[in-house]
């Protein structure tokens, strides 16, 4: 899954996300944004009906610890003031050897 350098032009926010969901046999890696946290990262959702306990829990945020705040990012919106992000340059993780973790 790519991962691309995204900045905010209006607030300075930068992350580094992928875009989208990779959908995996049980479980799939979307990128959500956390409303309370203002935060963005890659989350491992299980599949509706999916056996492996490990990953059939709500995702929660990595900051506040809650999953009430989580939804599917668009790949767009700054969750800091809600304007239109942009992608800097390819794929962050072409030079290097991909890690899931
Ligand atoms: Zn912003
Ligand atoms: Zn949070």
């Amino acid at each position: 899954m790519a991962r691309y350098k995204f900045v905010c032009r209006s607030c300075k926010f930068e992350c580094i996300s992928s875009i989208g969901r990779e959908v995996g046999l049980h479980s799939s890696r979307v990128a959500m944004v956390c409303k309370s946290c203002s935060t963005i990262d890659a989350y491992t959702v299980a599949h509706p009906g999916s056996i492996n306990t490990e990953i059939s829990r709500a995702p929660v945020c990595t900051s506040c610890h809650s999953s009430n705040h989580l939804s599917e990012w668009d790949g767009l919106t700054c969750p800091h003031c809600n304007t239109s992000m942009r992608a800097l340059g390819g794929d962050v993780d072409a030079e290097k050897p991909f890690k899931y973790w």
